[in-house]
């Protein structure tokens, strides 16, 4: 009988032990068992590697407003998405989507403790500010040029209006509109803290450079930033939303489809700032 019961005992703490040790052992293993975990997984990289989607999602204007702020046409001082901007981090008055705004003071702040003034030189621009920029190179360029290289040479570093990121209220050029300013010097320490550090508060630099990228459109621009959270759906939306039939209202618009203003120029914005 004392046999029976030491055998008994002994083979359930056997099997007790088993248990818990299989148990154990698997336990990693199941975390991505559950469906949740096993997206998640599969999602980080795509997760990690989006700047838009490290960030919650702001509150996005409907279509028909969206459709305003896309080609410049409205008043961006009278736009509840819109705030101005203050005297200590701009060059002149402006304005700029709130929440941008909100993430460049953030910004400005971290680059402050670190040494570095950072200064909006121009942030949002409407239909008619683009227009100016435009007609004005243009009437200068069209005296010696065809009409074709004309737009072109504008085109290197100015956009066309209705076409142009400065409409949205998330893009802004910082400290110089010169890439010498950021190739020496003070500039580079700028240029290298924000390469560094700009997309923890959300912000990519679109036009880099098209020798090492392969994107189109625009010379590098090391001063241009934009606040890729809400950017990046205003051009999702630009594609469904926007065609050339908007693209009007200026000097040599007509040429816009020719120059592939959408699918070059829009369109052509580093890989990483989507
Ligand atoms: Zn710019």
């Amino acid at each position: 009988m004392k046999k029976t019961i030491v055998f008994l005992f002994l083979l359930s703490s056997i099997f007790l032990v088993g248990y818990f040790a299989l148990t154990t052992y698997s336990e990693p293993g199941c975390i991505y068992k559950d469906p949740q975990m096993m997206k998640a997984h599969a999602n980080k990289e795509t997760v990690s590697d989006s700047i838009a989607q490290s960030f919650p999602k702001p509150n996005f204007p409907n279509d028909s407003l969206l459709i305003n702020h896309l080609l410049g046409k409205f008043d961006y001082s009278k736009d509840s998405f819109f705030t101005s901007v203050a005297a200590e981090h701009c060059s002149k008055p402006m304005y700029l989507q709130k929440e941008t705004y909100k993430k460049f003071k953030e910004m400005y702040a971290a680059a402050k403790k670190d040494g570095f003034a950072l200064k909006i030189i121009s942030g949002t621009r409407n239909f008619n500010e683009q227009k100016a920029i435009w007609e004005r190179k243009w009437n200068t360029n069209i005296k010696t040029m065809d009409s074709l290289k004309a737009a072109k040479t504008i085109l290197l570093y100015s956009s066309m209006p209705t076409t142009s990121r400065h409409h949205w209220g998330t893009d802004m050029d910082i400290n110089s509109l010169e890439n010498s300013y950021f190739a020496a010097g003070q500039g580079l320490k700028e240029y290298n803290w924000l390469k560094k550090n700009a997309s923890k508060y959300g912000f990519c630099q679109v036009y880099t450079d098209k020798k090492t990228t392969d994107r189109t459109g625009y010379e590098m621009e090391k001063w241009h930033w934009s606040y890729i959270p809400i950017s990046s759906h205003y051009l999702k939306k630009y594609g469904e939303l926007i065609t050339y039939k908007q693209v009007k209202g200026f000097q040599a618009s007509e040429l816009a489809p020719k120059l592939n203003s959408i699918e070059a120029y829009v369109n052509g914005i580093d890989k990483s700032c989507h």
